[in-house]
Formats: structure tokens, sequence, C-alpha cells
């Protein structure tokens, strides 16, 4: 016996997400259809606002709900020392340790040719220029590499690194750090634990 189109229409889509295999999706089928149909619509409410509310913060591309994210605008946020990652998910892990008071600047990816993903579809360009800004008011700032430890992570890392290198502004200093040792390498950031990335944070290196 098959499924009638809207129910096997509703496991198809289910099975889109990752991790999801046909069986999850199935079940998670099966309990939206035992819902009633005012919690349906109140997740159809949520989908639709998260999907049309979040965005990119303007200045760093972490997700936000306003133009600017909340990191961005806090005045207690130390806004000359800027930690790069490759994600969200990344920045929220090193939200977690409480440990950093700085800001962020989220590229969206690291550079895998593999993987067709090179320095142009990051936001590569927009940190440069956030740095520019930077050393053209005569500022010092630290940019932090938090980007994991895999082969790409450090072809991204050393990339960056040129990058300000190559800028020519006589004027302001940018010093570049990375997280120390002692990360699980090839593996994202936030696998690590809490302690383990605030150690890494604080003991971090001249890249
Ligand atoms: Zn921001």
């Amino acid at each position: 016996m098959r499924y009638t189109k809207e129910l096997s229409d509703l496991i198809e889509e289910f099975a889109k997400f990752p991790t999801i295999g046909p069986k999850s999706a199935q079940r998670m089928a099966f309990t939206l259809l035992r819902k009633s149909p005012e919690q349906v619509k109140k997740f159809i409410r949520i989908i639709d606002d998260a999907k049309t509310k979040i965005r990119y913060c303007q200045k760093c591309f972490n997700l936000t709900s306003q133009e600017i994210c909340e990191i961005c605008t806090s005045s207690s946020r130390d806004q000359k020392q800027i930690c790069v990652v490759e994600s969200v998910k990344d920045l929220i892990a090193l939200e977690r340790t409480h440990e950093y008071k700085g800001v962020y600047h989220v590229l969206g990816g690291i550079i895998s040719p593999l993987d067709g993903i090179c320095a142009e579809d990051l936001n590569i360009d927009e940190l440069i220029s956030r740095v520019q800004t930077h050393l053209q008011a005569n500022e010092e700032l630290e940019l932090i590499l938090a980007i994991g430890l895999s082969t790409e992570g450090e072809a991204t890392m050393l990339y960056i690194k040129r990058l300000i290198e190559y800028l020519k502004i006589e004027t302001g200093k940018c010093n570049i750090t990375r997280l120390a040792h002692g990360l699980p390498v090839g593996a994202d950031l936030d696998y690590a634990d809490e302690t383990t990335l605030a150690k890494a944070l604080s003991a971090r290196v001249l890249a």
C-alpha cells in the first residue's frame, strides 16, 4: 500500500533535512498529522517568522532580526578585537565559553576548491574593508583567526593573513592571532567542549 500524495510529499520534504533518513521523516510526518490544526498553524507561523525575519548582520554576518546584530551594537564589546569564524555555529560555540568580549566576522564557509568554494564566495572582502576602516582611523586591532584545524581551514587562515599583510596602510596596526593548539583537528569548533575552547582562546598565539 502506498501513502496518499499529500503524505508522501510531506515525508519527502522532511527527508530533505540533514541527518533525517526515510524512517525519521516518516515519524515526523505522522507526528505532525497527530497535532491539532491550531498547533500546526503555530508551527507554520514560527517557520514563516524565522524565514522572513532572520537575516545576516550587515557588519559581521551573524544571524539577526535587526540590521546590525546585538553583538556588534553592544557597548560592552571591544570593536577592535575581531574574531573570524567559519559559521554562526562556531560563533555560538565561542559565545558559550563566556570568555570572549570582542566582536566577530562570519566567513560563511572556508576556501575549499574541491567543493567549488573559493575566496569570492566568502565574506572576505567585507572583512578586509572592516580591517581597513580601523587601520585608516589609526587604530590598533586584533584579528583572531578561529577557524577549524583542517587543511582547508589552514589554507583559509593563511589566505586572510596574506591579504592583511598586503594592505599598504601606513597608520594603525593589525595583530593577527590564532587559537592555541589542543583543539580536535579536522572538526568544527563547536565539537570542542567549552573549557577546551576557552583555553584555546585565552592562550592564543601570533599567526
Ligand atoms: Zn554583527
